[in-house]
């Protein structure tokens, strides 16, 4: 069956990273026969460069009749001073809400050969795989009213709404409950019931839709606890759930606990598994077109699109694998490079990675 795919590179290293995961996506193609197609499209700061929106109807359409979405990253000094509406993640963000993609999986995985680049000690982090499910479509990044009014005595006031229905909560839970069904049966669900009532009833939606799911241990933390054993214990936890903003600051702390940002894909998943791939990382303009980015993280998310969406779990598992065989090499880009380690540059480090592939055929 044709597996269609949007490739969205966006601005930055954004396009030198998609190059490789296509690479490694075309080797895997044409060993398992895959049936995927690759159709190019504009977001972000390329798009408004050449459209003069961060999301034209050109990109919509394209992802809409697309199977799966597999993006690069958006954004740069270069858009900044424009107006928001323009901004390049107004795209990313339109993107997600266009096509209800409200689950959003974060995975913080150590790998072995990495554990040195961890700020925390070996023994805290080694062996942690974590699995953050991030609401991504509604609460306060979404809720209204927002915006900044002035009050009666000329003071200026920013607002935001902080806001889940029912249906909202339940579908993330039903989610999460599944992912946690096919990974080690314990899901910890976060919120701030003692203070906010919406995750008050975020808190009551979980506990009742987990009771469809017996097999899967819930517990529930208050978020600033979540914080705290996030970075004190950190492997007590299997999969966690949270609302939108709670999964942005948790799941960026769980990244960095495997202290390598370019090591981290992630997956937006909506209720048929449709999904959009990207790394967790931004452009990095900082190191834009110098050869220099890893594209581990965006051949990860590759792998991930190929198990949630897909269902390929074999063609999933052999990416993850050869990631793994080009770390057990001693290859590394600049960001996770140590002494005694072979640098190398993101167009060899995705050669690397296809030519592990080979050598499993
Ligand atoms: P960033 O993630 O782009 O970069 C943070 C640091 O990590 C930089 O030093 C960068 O060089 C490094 N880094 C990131 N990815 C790397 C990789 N693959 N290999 C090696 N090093 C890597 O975050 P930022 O600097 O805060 O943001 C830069 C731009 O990206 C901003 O415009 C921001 O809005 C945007 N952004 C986009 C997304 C997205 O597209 N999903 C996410 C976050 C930030």
């Amino acid at each position: 069956m044709t597996k269609k795919i949007a490739v969205l590179p966006g601005d930055g290293i954004g396009p030198e990273i998609v190059t490789e995961a296509v690479k490694v996506l075309e080797c895997l193609n044409s060993q398992m026969a895959l049936g995927i197609e690759f159709e190019h499209g504009l977001i972000g700061g390329a798009a408004y460069d050449e459209y003069g929106t961060p999301f034209p109807e050109q990109t919509l359409s394209l992802a809409k009749a697309a199977d799966a979405v597999f993006l690069g990253a958006v954004g740069g000094p270069k858009w900044e001073s424009l107006d928001i509406s323009l901004r390049p993640e107004k795209g990313l963000l339109g993107l997600r809400s266009e096509l209800q993609l409200f689950s959003n999986l974060r995975p913080a995985i150590l790998y072995p050969q990495l554990v040195y680049a961890s700020t925390l000690k070996p023994e805290v982090v080694s062996g942690l795989d974590i699995m953050i499910v991030r609401e991504l479509t509604g609460g306060i990044y979404f809720g209204k009213p927002r915006g900044v009014r002035v009050l009666e005595n000329g003071e200026r006031q920013g607002f935001n709404t902080l806001v889940y229905s029912e249906s909202e909560i339940r579908r993330i839970a039903h989610s999460a409950l599944q992912i946690a069904q096919k990974r080690n049966r314990r899901l910890c669900s976060v919120d701030k019931a003692n203070v906010l009532e919406c995750t008050e009833l975020w808190r009551e939606i979980v506990t009742d839709t987990a009771k469809l799911y017996p097999d899967v241990q819930l517990s529930h933390m208050y978020v600033d606890n979540a914080a705290m054993q996030l970075v004190r214990a950190p492997k007590q936890f299997d999969v966690m759930v949270t609302s939108n903003m709670f999964g942005d600051i948790l799941s960026d702390a769980a990244a960095m606990l495997t202290g390598s940002i370019g090591m981290l894909p992630s997956a937006s998943l909506d209720a048929n598994n449709k999904g959009m791939y990207e790394p967790i990382h931004g452009s990095a303009p900082d190191i834009a077109g110098k050869g220099i980015a890893n594209p581990l993280a965006t051949i990860l998310s590759a792998a991930m699109m190929l198990r949630y969406t897909f269902n390929e779990i074999e063609a999933a598992d052999r990416i993850e694998q050869a990631v793994n065989n080009a770390l057990d090499a001693n290859v590394r880009t600049a960001d996770i490079y140590s002494e005694g380690m072979q640098k190398v540059s993101t167009s060899e480090m995705g050669d690397t990675v296809v030519a592990e592939l080979k050598k499993g055929i």
